[in-house]
């Protein structure tokens, strides 16, 4: 799971494509190591924060990342009855397990100390569900915290959710009147209780779209206009945001009438953070790891491995195809670096250094495809960086493309203890070797 920074700004928007993202998410499971999110994931406080500025009808809440803050919140709702629910970047809660013991991320009770109790179990912990890794993902100050929130009774619960629809070219409302469960099980069981709703992106949604959506979902009466009341405001929402998403299961009703939205997830366009800065500040990079947030800052997309072999690429395909031939090769990626596009010899120098400071790299593979990115220039950084770093690893490189030849005077004529490689392949077999003769 887990949610938003890309690889590189092209790359991120292939994997985005559904048939890459698994492909990533292998050579991470390959390697053994996770690192769930690279695109911007707002916690669901923050969604329903957002959710409540638009009119969408949420449960009054506070946040707390201590026991006795979710105590205090608890009394200051004086509510009826309680609902406590971890914070963390994955859906799947309900169910989940923490390694305290405690089952469940999501708890109702009627008494505000047992939600201090229940919280003291949750923060600092990790919570396992079906969309995290084994060992789950910690709730931790500061970022990641409990939610303590008024609890509704509730007597149904549907599934609505909004999102831009490649086979479509623009939104679709999805919605199911089997909701609160999971809905790709509801697709796979009964996918005549999957409803869609097509928006024409220019006309906006139709109020007989809505309400259509509203009946489908099995709102009667009064509720119903509530319901396409509540999916407009979504609607208006999704887009005012820049979302690429907007899940919400369940989307409930109250059995005092009341349509109201108990969960949420939202997705947003990487591409529009230029316009969306309020949101992305709240971009919660704390399950990122420090040295993915420092390449950040110099354009550089990092994704931590836990082999020993630092691959130095550019685009994200041509990094999964380098992760892979070393595993082929019998070796393991400690990690790999994405140089992106228009590359600056600057960047090359800061994207050595962090490689570099990773103490599990024995060896470093080079392996740029120069498209876009002019190889003179990747030479440049290199033989730079060699000498400025005192570089102790074994460095392999494979430059292809825009002035290879250039490129390899200059790394030839460098003196420098650089090991040339053909191709892939060989780049791939020589940094294995090296790394072996250790
Ligand atoms: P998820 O498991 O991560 O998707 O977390 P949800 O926020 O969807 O909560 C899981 C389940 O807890 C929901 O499907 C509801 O059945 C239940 N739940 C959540 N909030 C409330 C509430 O305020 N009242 C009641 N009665 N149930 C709730
Ligand atoms: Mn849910």
């Amino acid at each position: 799971m887990a949610s938003p920074v890309a690889i590189a700004a092209q790359a991120g928007k292939l994997l985005r494509e559904r048939a890459l993202r698994p492909r990533l998410l292998a050579v991470r499971s390959q390697a053994g190591h996770l690192t769930p999110r690279r695109w911007l994931n707002l916690q669901e406080y923050q969604s329903k924060k957002l959710m409540s500025e638009h009119g969408v009808r949420v449960q009054r809440f506070f946040v707390a990342s201590t026991a006795k803050e979710a105590l205090e919140a608890a009394k200051r709702l004086n509510a009826k009855e309680i609902v406590l629910k971890a914070q963390i970047l994955a859906g799947g809660r309900g169910k989940g397990v923490f390694d305290s013991g405690l089952k469940g991320g999501v708890h109702l009770t009627k008494d505000p100390k047992v939600v201090g109790q229940l919280a003291q179990q949750m923060i600092g912990y990790n919570l396992a569900t079906k969309q995290t890794p084994k060992e789950g993902v910690k709730v931790n100050k500061p970022i990641e915290k409990v939610m303590v929130a008024e609890a509704l009774d509730i007597s149904r619960e549907t599934y609505l959710a909004i999102l831009m629809d490649r086979a479509h070219n623009g939104p679709v409302i999805v919605g199911s009147p089997q909701g609160g469960v999971d809905i790709e099980e509801v697709a796979a069981s009964s996918p005549e209780l999957i409803f869609k709703e097509q928006i024409d992106i220019f006309e906006g949604i139709k109020d007989s779209q809505a309400q259509r959506m509203a009946e489908n979902l099995g709102f009667l009466g009064s509720l119903k206009n509530q319901a396409a009341d509540q999916i407009k405001k979504l609607y208006h929402l999704f887009l005012k945001i820049d979302a690429t998403q907007v899940e919400v299961n369940p989307f409930g009703e109250t059995p005092e009438g009341q349509v109201v939205c108990f969960d949420a997830k939202i997705n947003f366009d990487d591409n529009a953070e230029f316009r969306q800065k309020d949101i992305f500040a709240m971009d919660d990079k704390s399950e990122n790891e420090p040295i993915e947030n420092e390449a950040a800052r110099y354009d550089l997309k990092y994704i931590g491995l836990d082999g020993n072999i630092a691959c130095f690429v550019n685009g994200a395909g041509l990094a999964m195809a380098t992760c892979d031939i070393i595993f082929l090769n019998g070796g393991r990626p400690a990690n790999f670096l994405d140089l992106g596009g228009g590359v600056k010899e600057a960047q090359v120098y800061q994207a050595f250094k962090l490689l570099t400071s990773d103490p599990k790299v024995e060896a470093i593979l080079v392996n740029i495809f120069g498209g876009i990115v002019n190889c003179a220039i990747i030479a440049n950084g290199i033989t730079k960086a060699c000498r400025e770093l005192e570089l102790k690893v074994p460095l392999v490189v494979r430059l292809e493309g825009t002035n290879v030849q250039e490129a390899q005077n200059i790394l030839k004529s460098s003196g420098l203890p650089i090991t040339p490689a053909v191709d892939l392949e060989d780049a791939a077999k020589k940094a294995v070797a090296s790394v072996a003769k250790k």
